[in-house]
């Protein structure tokens, strides 16, 4: 499924203890994780996350203090068993303000057998304020106990689903906003009142995509401004903005020198 289709399943659904999140690659598995952690901890009953409530501002501003992320020790091949040992007494307590605990392993597929055998322990019984999420690039090499207790999110490669027409739209906002054009910013963003939500979710993509491609042609503030209207935007897609609004907020936002 796209990021999208993630963000509506969970704005309707119920939520699972523990997820596996593979297929696109690296940053979309870890764009999808976080995801998951700001539906978890939402306060809002459906819609979530609504991107305006207190743990969504946290959780999108990445200070959360009940959403962690465990990354694999620097120089280590696989997450030992210590560490896995050490997430299961964390996701024991309580969480701190929101109603869940999120516990977001990265590269988690590179586990060694004894940290797959802790992390098995942990899932069989899950604290019930607790999530895990297990972003894995290769999920086959998880125990088959392990995938058996966790519901699996396969996301489709954005580069498959993105539309010409989306790309186009991402590269003349760019394009635009390299020139320190205002006009043919304006005229990019006239393009947006068309889209549907799903395509503004994906436009906000694309803008990502493109930003980083031509970030070595912008000033570093300027880069910085970009990117932080960006985060910006990804926050008002998920809180169903539509792509007027969106539109608005991206010209507001980028034109001028300031
Ligand atoms: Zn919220």
């Amino acid at each position: 499924m796209e990021l999208s289709d993630l963000a509506q399943r969970l704005g309707s659904g119920r939520l699972f203890h523990a997820y596996i999140v593979t297929g696109a690659d690296t940053e979309t598995r870890e764009r999808a994780g976080k995801l998951i952690a700001r539906a978890a901890v939402c306060q809002a009953e459906r819609g979530v996350p609504c991107g305006i409530c207190r743990d969504c501002v946290k959780a999108e501003r990445g200070i959360h203090p009940d959403i962690e992320t465990v990354r694999r020790e620097k120089d280590a091949a696989f997450h030992n068993v210590e560490s896995m040992r050490a997430l299961r007494t964390r996701a024991a307590v309580m969480p701190n303000e929101a109603r869940r605990g999120v516990h977001i392993i990265a590269e988690a597929d590179l586990m060694n057998a004894q940290a797959q055998n802790a992390m098995l322990k942990v899932l069989e019984e899950p604290p019930s304020h607790a999530v895990f999420v297990l972003l894995a690039d290769n999920p086959e090499m998880l125990l088959e106990t392990v995938r058996s207790r966790c519901e699996t999110v396969v996301l489709t490669p954005e580069e498959a689903v993105l539309e010409d027409k989306l790309l186009e739209t991402a590269a003349a906002l760019t394009g635009a906003y390299l020139r320190e054009d205002d006009l043919g910013l304006t005229r990019a963003v006239r393009e947006l009142e068309k889209l549907s939500k799903t395509e503004c979710f994906d436009l906000v993509t694309a803008l990502r995509r493109e930003a980083l491609r031509r970030s070595g042609e912008m000033e570093p503030e300027r880069r910085k401004r970009l990117m932080d209207t960006l985060d910006t935007a990804d926050k008002m897609v998920f809180a169903n903005m539509k792509g007027n609004v969106l539109g608005g907020y991206l010209l507001a936002a980028l034109c001028g020198t300031e």
